[in-house]
């Protein structure tokens, strides 16, 4: 049984207390290792360590932190495939996309914000009357970066990089679902040149060492992704002690398909949109809005599609569906599906729970499905399932389609689908999202604002977002007459 260790101070170690919890491989149902349970002594312990590495790392030069972030790349790259390996199997997520899009996006990650480290600048503020203004951009001292399950060292290293970039020193949680390439990555961090204590991943469960981490007094900030209950217990926790906070919570996102868009493109974006990971991507459109003049046709498109996805082992090169990441959640899946038919909904296609032959036989896999005929304001349409489930409403307007969108308590991302430039800018400028594409879904510049608004979150991540998130500005104030 492989062993999932924290990493504290520079070494790998076991916890204090010496209790482990199973990790499961989701394509097969059975435990494959065995990770730390972290106790308090060990936060304290990943504490005193980051503490105690700040002020070097804070006083190491921009040019420094870079080189150490951009050998982390090059040392995660040269081992692609295990990493693509370890993430799909932790995941049940296919290996190709693991591959493809998972870690080539870790290494991005560590090369974006060494770059920003070297980049990022302050303003300054002349004053006719004889006085300068200058903002110095600090890092916050020991922060904690806490990161899902469904992208996990992807996301992990997009918080960790910019926290180091800016000077700071970092406690990490990964999600106890998926621990097994924060671990292969913190066995990098020296090998990188990364000093101890500078990066200290702690493994557990949300509830326990994530809780403390939040509630520690000596974490200046959390830098949240994962869903939105969570999010709003972190935010009553740390209100008494105005912690700074960025969350990025979930999403129930709206994919408007206009009459007068390029009918395949738009179906290749919505099958994208709604199944890639299995659905489970916080930007998945999984509320599919067609305008009625071609709703039949792009129904009958979509579901010859969606049938056409194969589910399977995610070693298979040809799957493009792995399987969900825990036998949990595929009841909370089938129960949403479940729902749907009590809300009145009729499934095109899809919602059973599969059973590959072989190796896969017990894992948690469920066939893509696509739903019609629900009210808008169902709970179906209303909760984040966060799995392989795409729901299709017809609107005959404009309007019409940006109330339908707007009709959420989240506010993550949209996709718009139509030849006509105009209307595409009017209806990104009223969906109530905090990222829209236009005619594409999911295409990512590492230098734009990232976040969402209502329930989808607090701040934005992303270019010098990450950068501002993670220090704090002072305003010195220089008299000269
Ligand atoms: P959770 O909120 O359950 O968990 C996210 C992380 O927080 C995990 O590491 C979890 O640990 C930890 N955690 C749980 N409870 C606490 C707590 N009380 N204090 C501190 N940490 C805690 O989300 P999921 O992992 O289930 O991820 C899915 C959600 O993430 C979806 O809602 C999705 O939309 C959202 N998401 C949002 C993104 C965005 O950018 N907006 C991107 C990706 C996902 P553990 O897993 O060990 O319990």
């Amino acid at each position: 049984m492989e062993k999932i260790y924290n990493y504290i101070d520079g070494t790998v170690q076991s916890t204090g207390g010496s209790d482990w919890f199973d990790v499961y491989e989701p394509a097969t149902g059975k435990v494959y290792a065995q990770a730390a349970e972290s106790s308090p002594d060990d936060l304290d312990a990943a504490v005193e360590a980051a503490r105690g590495a700040f002020d070097d790392w804070a006083a190491t030069p921009a040019a420094d932190r870079a080189r150490v972030l951009n050998r982390l790349a090059d040392l995660v790259e040269e081992r692609t495939e295990d990493f693509a390996e370890a993430e799909s199997i932790d995941t049940g997520k296919p290996l190709s996309l693991a591959r493809n899009v998972d870690v080539p996006r870790v290494a991005a990650n560590l090369r974006f914000y060494a770059g920003a480290a070297e980049h990022f600048a302050s303003e300054s503020h002349a004053m006719e009357s004889g006085a300068i203004n200058y903002t110095l951009r600090q890092p916050l001292g020991v922060v904690g970066c806490i990161s899902p399950w469904n992208l996990p060292l992807y996301l992990l290293s997009w918080k960790i990089a910019p926290a180091l970039a800016a000077g700071n020193t970092v406690i990490a949680k990964p999600s106890e679902l998926t621990p097994m390439t924060a671990y292969l990555f913190s066995r990098l961090f020296s090998r990188a040149g990364l000093p101890p204590g500078v990066v200290n991943v702690l493994h557990g469960t949300g509830a326990g060492i994530g809780q403390q981490i939040v509630d520690h007094p000596a974490i200046a900030a959390i830098s949240f992704t994962g869903g939105t209950r969570t999010g709003e217990t972190i935010a009553r926790s740390t209100a008494g002690r105005f912690k700074k906070l960025s969350l990025e919570l979930g999403g129930k996102n709206p994919n408007i398909v206009f009459a007068d868009c390029d009918v395949e493109r738009a179906l290749d974006g919505a099958v994208r949109a709604g199944f890639t990971n299995q659905g489970e991507i916080c930007l998945c459109g999984s509320r599919l809005l067609v305008q009625s003049g071609i709703y039949d046709e792009f129904r009958e498109g979509l579901v010859s599609r969606v049938r056409a996805l194969q589910v399977g082992d995610p070693n298979d090169a040809a799957t493009d569906q792995g399987a969900l990441i825990s036998e949990a959640h595929l009841e909370k899946v089938l129960g949403y599906l479940g729902l749907a038919r009590e809300e009145g909904g009729e499934i095109l296609c899809g919602g059973e729970q599969v059973r590959p032959d072989g190796r896969c036989a017990d894992g948690w896999f469920v066939a893509p499905a696509v739903i019609e005929g629900l009210s808008a304001g169902c709970r179906t349409n209303q909760e984040e399932i966060f799995g392989p489930v795409v729901s299709l409403m017809p609107f005959d307007d404009e309007d019409e389609a940006v109330a339908l969108a707007n009709q959420s308590r989240f506010g993550l991302a949209a996709s718009i689908w139509s030849r006509d430039i105009e209307r595409c800018l009017r209806v990104a400028k009223h969906v109530e999202a905090g990222l829209v594409w236009v005619n594409t879904w999911m295409v990512r510049d590492l230098r734009t604002p990232m976040g969402g608004v209502k329930q989808s979150g607090m701040g934005r991540e992303g270019g010098f977002e990450s950068m501002r998130f993670f220090t704090e500005p002072k305003n010195v104030c220089v008299r000269y007459d």
